[in-house]
């Protein structure tokens, strides 16, 4: 099957999922997924699934990124934080949607590969930076919206500190991989409104960038349960 009529077919899937959003459907369609999947994946970039990327991460399901994305409430007006880079993808569909996405991620492998992407497609309102999103990135704080593409144990203060009043926060929370909600939270004068979308599986938010030392213990790669916690890396 050729690359259009897949396409087709997935933008179809999607809006049998419940995806109505024109806005974001067009956006899916205009981003070419096959650029963030490693090659030997190539063949099933308009498929309705998750797609390793390289040292235990995953590009996320298409019908997850368009949920996301829509849940977010994105315009031309505003400028998004997503934690958690990846393959670049979730970040340029938000482009085609936003004034300007900054994107970080805490594997420089990935961030290199995901900006080199950004590049060769001109997605030239993208900014991406090596680190550690629990903590966001308080020199272009605040956002008007904030999403986070890994599962937090529990929902991070310094993203919710980083949030412009009236702004929206769309992130997975869980303690495990079987125990994780997709959360939307609004920032209001009287507080932080909470919403529950769906249950989703996400791979761990984890504290800290790869070699750097936290409490004293050499921070593992993914799947290390400890550090799962609160980013409280100094
Ligand atoms: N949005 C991505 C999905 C990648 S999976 C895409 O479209 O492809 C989640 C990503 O979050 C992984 O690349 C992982 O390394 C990253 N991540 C996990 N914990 C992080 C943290 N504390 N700071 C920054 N990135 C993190």
């Amino acid at each position: 099957m050729m690359v259009a009529s897949r396409k087709i077919r997935l933008i179809m899937e999607l809006r049998r999922a419940g995806i109505a959003d024109t806005e974001v459907l067009s956006a899916i369609e205009r981003i070419p997924r096959d650029a963030f999947t490693p090659e030997s994946f190539r063949h099933q970039a308009y498929e309705n699934m998750a797609i390793p990327i390289g040292q235990g991460q995953t590009l996320s399901q298409p019908q997850v990124v368009a949920l996301m994305t829509q849940a977010l409430r994105a315009s031309r007006r505003t400028k998004v934080l997503e934690v958690g880079t990846g393959s670049g993808y979730q970040a340029a569909v938000l482009s085609r949607l936003c004034r300007r996405v900054y994107t970080i991620e805490r594997f420089k492998e990935l961030l290199k590969t995901a900006e080199a992407r950004f590049l060769a497609l001109r997605l030239h309102n993208i900014t991406a930076r090596h680190g550690d999103g629990w903590k966001g990135w308080r020199e272009q704080a605040p956002f008007d919206r904030i999403i986070v593409t890994a599962a937090a144990s529990s929902i991070p203060g310094a993203l919710v500190d980083q949030l412009a009043e009236g702004g929206l926060m769309v992130l997975p929370v869980g303690k495990t991989s079987r125990d994780q909600a997709l959360l939307r939270l609004t920032r209001t004068p009287e507080g932080v409104k909470e919403e529950h979308l769906t249950d989703v599986r996400f791979v761990p938010l984890v504290s800290g960038v790869p070699g750097q030392v936290i409490r004293g213990q050499e921070a593992q790669e993914e799947g290390n349960d400890q550090l799962q916690r609160r980013g409280d890396v100094a």
